[in-house]
């Protein structure tokens, strides 16, 4: 399993940060969790090929994780010379609906060479040998957080999210955490956590490696970051960096 952070950023432009968008690649399949501005230009820089996408995995509505979906969509349907023939399976809240029946299939055509399968407000679904569980977050009225869980491998993404006992549930005993990471201690907004608070849920979770993300810009230093994350989680962290790969193997956590 192998986690490619697309875009550690927010919905502040930033030079060094994309919006939100990681992919997750397993031997035969890639899922997208969210799809931020700037997504379809973070897949072709990190040399990864978009038509092999399976599945988009949304955790809420704002911009800056839903907005280049489009653009995906535009890019399966209308690379010349390509035609896709496998599904592209899209979930997420029950207002991805709305965005895909109102929005994009006003902006496009609906594909007639492959399916959209769309499935909102997924409990749990088991796909590609995947179990995958979904939980509200504090953020947004319908905004969720996924785990995935492969036979001998758990990914947690919270998405953008407060610390919450349904967050701490679902990420219990990951071997790696993707926390919302907004601002550094002392800078708190309701809504989304701050390094101490993503060391706690890492703590009470027990996961194994914590990468902090959806990271707004600031003069603090990552160092900062990581310090006062492990204030509160002895565990490994890790600052997220755009188009970082970390390969999930064994028990080890490796960055390239
Ligand atoms: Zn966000
Ligand atoms: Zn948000």
């Amino acid at each position: 399993m192998k986690l490619t952070v697309l875009g550690s950023g927010t919905c502040v432009p930033s030079a060094k940060r994309s919006a939100s968008s990681y992919l997750l690649s397993f031997t035969n399949n890639r899922l997208l969790i969210d799809c931020g501005p700037g997504t379809l230009r973070q897949i072709a820089l990190s040399g990864v090929d978009y038509r092999k996408i399976d599945a988009v995995f949304i955790t809420h509505l704002h911009p800056d994780h839903v907005s280049d979906l489009p653009g995906l969509v535009h890019a399966l349907s209308a690379t010349p010379g390509f035609k896709r023939k496998k599904p592209l399976y899209l979930f997420g809240p029950e207002k991805l609906r709305w965005f895909y029946e109102d929005v994009i299939l006003n902006l496009l055509r609906e594909p007639d060479e492959f399916k959209i399968v769309l499935k909102t407000c997924p409990k749990k679904v088991h796909l590609f040998d995947l179990d995958i569980v979904s939980a509200k977050t504090l953020h947004s009225p319908d905004s969720v957080a996924y785990r995935f869980e492969s036979k001998d491998k758990v990914v947690v993404f919270t998405g953008d999210a407060d610390l919450s006992e349904e967050l701490i549930e679902l990420a219990s005993g990951a071997d790696l955490l993707v926390a919302d990471c907004s601002f550094p201690d002392g800078l708190k907004k309701q809504g989304h956590m701050t390094p101490s608070e993503c060391g706690k849920l890492a703590n009470k979770a027990n996961v194994s490696t914590l990468l902090l993300s959806h990271l707004y810009p600031t003069d603090v230093p990552s160092s900062e970051f990581i310090r006062q994350c492990k204030q509160h989680f002895s565990g490994k962290v890790i600052v997220a960096e755009d188009l970082m790969v970390l390969k999930i193997q064994g028990i080890l956590i490796t960055i390239s």
